[in-house]
């Protein structure tokens, strides 16, 4: 098979950001959760922030972070499309936990109006919807920090399941606490804290996003297999590393 030597000659660029999260990558990729976002707020402060949809399993992340600082900032999209038990629980377990910081990210009013004026884009253009309902938003919002946490798991499956404890993304890093923790794991610490439950969970959603794209699961089937049933898609875009070129709704990146 035919290569290009000029291509394998070419010297890696690894911007300092990248080479911090190999570093962080290194040195906590065994490392308890707590110990993870101990050092994510010793390496950013004020700086990192806390990406939560305060779906079904997200108390834990949250409960962590609380721990180590309940002044983190907590971004909350809230897509205008999520079910009122989410807002609901979103008022409840930041009260519970003591956050101060959450703050409900929303679609501008000239995307919606503009992009999806009958509030159905998400039957005809998945990607586009939350792209103007999670993806805007959550970039313009992050452009204040230096890095953030994610509430991601390995054993979610699919693209998560080489899922890295420190990542760089488009010059940020991302801490993925949880990643390396399973169900059961996250059940015991549940539990041990005496956290509450999204209220949908009893009703067969192990996992809880916006309800025109959120189905309840049978016994066995993957954690997600009801985010977005039916459609190849398996992410809403904000985990997807874009390009400089790479094309925007509402100008937000
Ligand atoms: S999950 Fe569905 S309703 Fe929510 S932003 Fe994405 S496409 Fe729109």
């Amino acid at each position: 098979m035919a290569f290009d030597r000029q291509q394998l000659d070419q010297p890696q660029i690894v911007t300092p950001s990248a080479a911090l999260a190999a570093r962080l990558d290194a040195e906590l990729r065994s490392a308890h959760p707590r110990t993870i976002i101990e050092a994510a707020y010793a390496e950013y402060g004020d700086r990192l922030a806390l990406v939560s949809s305060f779906g079904a399993e997200s108390a834990v992340l949250l409960h962590l972070a609380a721990q180590v600082s309940p002044d983190i900032p907590v971004l909350f999209l809230d897509t205008g499309m999520l079910f009122g038990q989410t807002l609901d629980y979103r008022k409840s377990l930041a009260a519970r936990l003591g956050l101060t910081e959450v703050r409900d990210l929303r679609p501008t009013f000239a995307d919606i109006a503009v992009h999806d004026p009958k509030s159905d884009l998400w039957k005809s253009d998945t990607d586009a919807c939350c792209n103007i309902r999670k993806v805007v938003p959550l970039d313009k919002a992050l452009k204040s920090f230096g890095g953030w946490l994610t509430g991601r798991k390995r054993f979610h499956g699919g693209d998560r399941l080489r899922l890295a404890v420190v990542e760089e993304a488009d010059g940020q890093l991302k801490f993925n606490p949880l990643a390396n923790w399973g169900k059961e794991d996250l059940d015991a610490y549940v539990v041990e804290h005496d956290l509450p439950a999204h209220p949908l969970v009893a009703q067969g959603f192990p996992s809880i996003g916006c309800w025109p794209c959120t189905a309840p699961v049978e016994e066995g089937q993957d954690v997600r297999a009801g985010r977005w049933k039916g459609q190849d898609k398996t992410e809403c875009g904000i985990h997807v590393a874009r390009a400089p070129s790479a094309p925007n709704v509402g100008g937000g990146i």
